[in-house]
């Protein structure tokens, strides 16, 4: 019979592909071993049609694959995912529950299929090679629509007993707090996400109809409404970065996504509400806060290096 396996540790495969599945767009990219990004395409999604997703993976799969990339694809994806890593339980994004991503993928690839959650994903990322490289435990809080957040403890990502360990948006932090789309009331990301600093923008200026770009362009400007709601976001990370800080004793808080863009804009005021919630700080070192590097890049190069050291270890 003959053998077509390919050899995961064939040494010219040097490079690794990873996928980041989002609510608008599918981003592929051929990273190295060293987290640079050789090459980057994006699709479309079409957040209906998991097959159409599948689809559109297979043709980054095609563009991206130069003949240098190990027989294994990294995949981000915003959704819940079990802990086997097989399927997904939930997406707020893609209509797909319990939608089997990784045989799908298999079977149309014939490549190995690492899944993660793109949060899980983007933090790895920051922790093997971006803003936490030095750091051997950290937690990440990506600021976008929503709030996404990872784990790394003594190296490892931790990932709880069911799989959904770092849904760290779904911190309550006000109770009887604002609803949020996961069923609760209160939840961090209805507080300190792209969505609630547009809410705060909004009513601060008196602007009901003020768009993200028109924000952005305040806050550039140092608008001082703008400010102030960007403000109320960067109190109320603080605030929930000090649970955090108890819970995970982290080395280091690294802050990604869209709105971390504003950089110190943002960092002065979480430090500052982290500082007035956590007592005990003058007590005990306690973790820094700072800003990602990797950027929109940190989902593809975290899922490439996770499928990467998958390889390695199968
Ligand atoms: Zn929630």
């Amino acid at each position: 019979m003959k053998n077509v396996d390919i050899a995961p540790l064939d040494l010219s495969l040097v490079n690794t592909l990873g996928i980041d599945i989002g609510g608008t767009k599918i981003a592929g990219a051929r990273v190295s071993d060293t987290g640079e990004v050789l090459a980057w395409e994006t699709r479309p999604t079409t957040p209906e049609d998991p097959e159409g997703i599948v689809s559109a993976i297979a043709e980054l799969v095609t563009a991206l694959d130069n003949g240098d990339c190990r027989p294994v694809l990294g995949v981000a994806v915003a959704a819940f995912l079990n802990r086997d890593r097989d399927s997904i339980f939930l997406s707020p994004n893609i209509a797909w529950p319990q939608f089997r991503l990784k045989d799908e993928l298999e079977k149309r690839l014939g490549r190995g299929v690492v899944l993660e959650n793109d949060a899980n994903a983007a933090g790895w990322g920051e922790f093997q090679f971006g803003a936490a490289r030095d750091a051997t435990s950290m937690i990440t809080l990506t600021i976008g629509t929503g709030v996404g957040g990872a784990i790394v403890d003594d190296g490892r990502l931790i990932m709880g007993g069911f799989g959904v360990a770092g849904e760290l948006g779904h911190l309550i932090v006000e109770p009887n707090g604002h609803l949020c789309g996961c069923g609760n009331r209160g939840c961090l990301e209805q507080y300190a996400s792209g969505t609630a600093l547009m809410r705060e923008a909004r009513q601060e200026l008196g602007n009901p109809a003020l768009t993200q770009d028109e924000l952005s362009d305040l806050l550039e400007h140092g608008d001082a409404r703008a400010l102030k709601a960007l403000n109320r976001i960067g109190q109320a990370l603080g605030r929930g970065i000090a649970s955090l800080v108890a819970v995970v004793d982290p080395e280091l808080i690294v802050i990604g996504g869209g709105v971390a863009k504003a950089g110190e804009a943002l960092l002065e005021p979480i430090r500052s509400g982290f500082h007035a919630t956590y007592a005990p700080a003058s007590q005990r070192p306690v973790a820094s806060i700072v800003v990602a590097t990797l950027g929109n890049t940190a989902g593809v190069v975290g899922a490439a290096d996770l499928a990467r050291a998958a390889s390695e270890h199968a």
